[in-house]
């Protein structure tokens, strides 16, 4: 199994190599060159399998052989032992025809534990193999960092720096990634929005010295095996409601258009999926380009829904490869354009590509509330800020298949919102009761790419 740039100007990388690369060296975004296919005869058997089974099942055709069969098995056992339901990601309905999928149960209470947990299992099994450290790092909008922190922290292969807007994540979030008392976990946190953090990583990885010198390794959304991990609970929720035979929807609350992108990988690999309905807060601009064909950048907005709260959906750019019919010039030319005017037209065919596959709504912040509330009322059943953007867009989406919501986040993340809304105040789990207790240690820094470097080179370990 080879990788290949969204760009087409970087090199050819097997599994390891472009899930250490994260971006690739032409600023693309890396992709497997060909597509395996599940057969009707093993989705049906996925029925009532383990979450585990599965992820071996849905994984396992990607590596080209990187892991064998044992290691990958303990891998996956490993990252998903400390999750708080046996199924990992449980299916709870909450109306006629629709669902929430729990991916709220790992450690740090949103679905990036999912993939976040098994790429450092993976991160150590090479990195030790290959008797290499790195330096971990990414940019966060609040959860990325927490579950990347909580993945990575006390490895020795692995140094990690999560840069993160100031002031802008929950304090929940902002105490998950500050708390850790790991000597290898440095929680940096920038003058700037999320937009600016990912662009600083960005230049950080462009700058090929640097990156070289610091060893550098990403794990945000743009990284191929994290969106890999999250193909699998696609996978395990259809089988649950009826695939092969019984075609299923997912509403999808979208920020970088990670976790919705591997809904399509799961589509491109037989699940019978019908529509991937983008759902976003305020931030619209994937609803407004399938609107109206232009991707236009327009400045962020603070919302209850802060994890979404991003203006250029990294992933995005794999989708537009796909449906381009894999033109890499053509999604140079986007990209050139997105960067010098901020937008670029999807032309015609394109667009009607991404059509068949995708929908999508935006909830406004009333809307965000109406959902939490409404849900709370018609089924006891209380949503975070995020989801509550994916249950908004369900209730309106057209077509009779079975709709299941992503679970992003647990409601207890983002109490004040949750409480304003529904009226009750969501408490954390047992493992984080003691959060606001214990001591947070942190960096700010400006956002300025020097400082940063700098502050990165005199704290990685050599
Ligand atoms: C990351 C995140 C999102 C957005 O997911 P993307 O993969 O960036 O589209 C939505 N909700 C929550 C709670 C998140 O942590």
């Amino acid at each position: 199994m080879h990788y290949q740039s969204t760009r087409g100007d970087a090199p050819i990388l097997q599994f390891e190599d472009a899930m250490l690369a994260g971006l690739a060296r032409d600023g693309g975004l890396y992709l497997p060159q060909n597509w395996p296919r599940f057969t009707d005869a093993q989705i049906s058997s996925f029925r009532g399998a383990s979450y585990e089974a599965v992820a071996v099942e849905v994984i396992s055709p990607f590596l080209g052989g990187a892991y064998d069969r044992p290691t990958l098995d303990r891998m996956i056992h490993a990252a998903y032992a400390n999750f708080g339901h046996p199924a990992r990601a449980p299916l709870v309905q909450i109306a006629p025809g629709r669902w929430v999928l729990e991916l709220h149960r790992g450690p740090t209470l949103a679905f990036k534990d999912f993939a976040m947990k098994l790429i450092g299992q993976m991160f150590e099994t090479t990195l030790s193999r290959r008797s290499q450290r790195v330096a971990i790092v990414g940019a966060t909008s609040g959860d990325t960092g927490s579950a990347a922190i909580e993945a990575f922290q006390g490895l020795e292969a692995a140094d990690v720096f999560i840069l993160f807007p100031h002031g802008r994540v929950s304090e929940v979030q902002r105490r998950q990634m500050t708390t850790p008392t790991a000597a290898n976990v440095h929680a940096l946190a920038v003058e700037g929005d999320f937009d600016d953090c990912q662009s600083l990583v960005k230049a950080m990885f462009n700058d090929f010295a640097f990156r070289d010198n610091a060893n550098l390794a990403a794990v945000n959304s743009i990284n191929w095996a994290r969106v890999l991990a999250q193909v699998v609970y696609y996978v395990t929720s259809a089988a649950a409601l009826g695939a092969p035979s019984r075609r299923v929807s997912f509403s999808v609350p979208t920020g970088n258009f990670g976790d919705i992108f591997a809904g399509l990988v799961a589509k491109r690999m037989g699940v019978p999926i019908d529509r991937l309905l983008i759902a976003t807060n305020e931030n619209d601009i994937l609803h407004r380009a399938l609107s109206g064909g232009r991707y236009q950048t327009d400045g962020v907005k603070v919302t209850s829904a802060p994890s979404m709260d991003i203006q250029v959906s990294s992933n995005f750019e794999r989708a537009l490869f796909l449906a381009s019919g894999q033109d890499a010039e053509a999604v140079c030319r986007w990209m050139a354009g997105l960067k010098q005017s901020g937008g670029f037209e999807i032309p015609a065919a394109p667009l009607a590509a991404l059509r068949s596959d995708f929908d999508s709504d935006s909830a406004s912040e009333a809307e965000i509330s109406a959902a939490i509330a409404q849900t709370y009322r018609d089924s006891g059943y209380l949503i975070d800020t995020h989801t509550a953007t994916g249950v908004h867009a369900a209730a309106h989406a057209e077509g009779d298949s079975p709709m299941i919501c992503l679970g992003c986040a647990h409601p207890a993340k983002f109490p004040d919102a949750v409480e304003a809304a529904a009226g009750l105040r969501p408490g954390l789990p047992p493992h984080l009761a003691d959060l606001y207790d214990r001591p947070e240690r942190v960096t700010v820094l400006p956002n300025d790419l020097g400082a940063i470097q700098a502050h990165i080179q005199k704290e990685a370990r050599p």
